[in-house]
């Protein structure tokens, strides 16, 4: 395997020092493998995507083994916005300009159906995860506040969204406690959790279920052949079926994979509790930025913001200070709050922004690089996944058939190529 700048090091790391982690309860203790274990399905990563395909597989009746390197919950899964956003990445109209519109119209469902999903496995497991209904999403520019006003009826009369609501300038500035935005748009569907208690929701539901997940064990290699082999530092798992589910952490394992799906750090603080109600509605928040802000309250009334990327593969020294500037652009008057809290993640990103589900090998499959939409999505491709290797192939399919290009320049040139792209989208935000 050829370890690349995004691999942590060995694995066996602590959670992230994040707001979530300090409030998602007692965090569970799952040992490392050790010696040799056997079993129907070996899944690699214990995020949404790995949690969830292991869920459903220990459901119909499979052995399955997680092996996270990690904690469960460690990688994107964690650390996000929590937010949740209906629809896909892509907006329907661009999806039915590239992939016609019945492919548009079966993506959609899908995103619906995902949306379905994440509600029922909350209710079925009884999961406690804040979630809170309602995004708005702020039109920083004002030459795009009457495509945004058009754009909202486009999307819920001709697809069927929302039904999204057009907001102006004083409700808008009234919603999200702040002037800066021209106008607004409120999608009741979409919202936020808590997403490291969903992770480990997803976990507890999984064990119960009879999977057997293995923390602090980093898989290092894969052998291919009628079954998988797969080795951590202490131990080897022998399976006839293996799930790919590292995200933007998988570096290495998977050449084709590599190529197509690109980890970007993304950050966020947390402030201080705060003396008012930002956002009385307790609605998420996000804008029209290349680079999104992204933001909402958290039950004791912090203020969790993200927002500002990297295009190197180091985190800024000072987090805080580094998402704070961004903050403050949109809440002048919290300059003076103090940051509790600030950390950052990786997630996977795709070049036409949707998910990367394959299926690599007769007996290996993936699923990945959501783009910044995964709080969603990640657990329903986990699931399609799990259906998938039980032999019902339609969901799968829908989205294996969406073409998915390697970044140019390989894995070694494509970050300063995507830096130039990136810049140039984020000097726009600006002008
Ligand atoms: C800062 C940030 C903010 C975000 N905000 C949002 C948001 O608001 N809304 C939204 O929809 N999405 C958001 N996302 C994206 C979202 O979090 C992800 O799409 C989603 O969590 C992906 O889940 P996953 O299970 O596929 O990957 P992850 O949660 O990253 O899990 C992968 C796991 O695999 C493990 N792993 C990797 N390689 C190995 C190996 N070789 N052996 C063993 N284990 C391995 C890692 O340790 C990790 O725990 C955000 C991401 C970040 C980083």
């Amino acid at each position: 395997m050829t370890p690349t700048a995004f691999m942590p090091p060995l694995g066996r790391a602590p959670h992230a020092p994040s707001w979530y982690a300090a409030t998602a309860g007692a965090l569970p203790s799952h040992a490392p493998l050790k010696g040799a274990r056997r079993a129907d399905v070996c899944v690699i990563g214990g995020g949404y995507t790995g949690l969830s395909a292991a869920l459903t597989l220990a459901k119909a009746g499979y052995d399955v083994v997680v092996l996270e390197a990690n904690k469960v919950g460690w990688g994107a899964s964690g650390r996000n916005g929590g937010q949740i956003h209906t629809g896909q990445r892509r907006d329907p109209d661009w999806l039915a300009g590239r992939l016609g519109e019945p492919a548009a119209r079966r993506l959609l469902a899908l995103a619906d159906e995902a949306w379905h999903f994440q509600r029922a496995l909350i209710r079925d497991h009884a999961m406690e995860v804040d979630l809170a209904d309602g995004l708005i999403h702020g039109i920083h520019k004002p030459r795009w506040v009457e495509d945004a006003r058009r754009e909202a009826d486009h999307l819920t009369t001709k697809w069927g969204l929302g039904p999204i609501r057009f907001l102006d300038k004083a409700e808008t500035a009234e919603k999200l406690g702040t002037e800066v935005y021209h106008a607004g748009t409120l999608d009741p569907k979409s919202g936020h959790l808590h997403p490291l208690k969903f992770a480990l929701g997803i976990a507890r539901a999984a064990a119960a279920a009879g999977a057997t997940i293995f923390e602090d064990s980093r898989a290092l290699s894969v052998r291919h052949g009628a079954k998988v082999e797969v080795t951590t530092p202490d131990g080897v798992v022998t399976a006839d079926t293996l799930v790919l589910a590292g995200n933007g952490y998988l570096g290495g394992l998977d050449p084709e994979t590599d190529a197509r799906v690109m980890p970007l750090n993304n950050f966020i603080l947390a402030t201080a509790p705060l003396p008012e109600d930002l956002i009385p509605g307790n609605e998420a928040a996000s804008d029209t930025r290349f680079v999104v802000y992204y933001w909402r309250q958290t039950p004791d009334r912090r203020l969790l913001f993200g927002g500002g990327e990297t295009f190197t593969p180091k985190f800024p020294k000072d987090i805080r200070r580094f998402v704070t500037r961004h903050m403050t652009a949109i809440y002048p008057r919290l300059k003076a709050v103090p940051i509790d809290y600030g950390w950052g993640g990786t997630l996977g990103l795709t070049v036409n922004r949707l998910p990367y589900v394959r299926r690599p090998k007769p007996n290996v499959w993936v699923a990945a690089g959501y783009s910044g939409q995964g709080v969603m999505l990640a657990p329903f491709a986990g699931h399609i996944l799990a259906e998938a290797i039980r032999g019902q192939t339609e969901r799968f399919d829908a989205f294996a058939d969406i073409p998915c290009p390697p970044f140019p320049g390989g894995t070694l040139m494509r970050w300063p190529t995507l830096v130039a792209a990136m810049s140039w989208f984020a000097l726009r935000d600006r002008i």
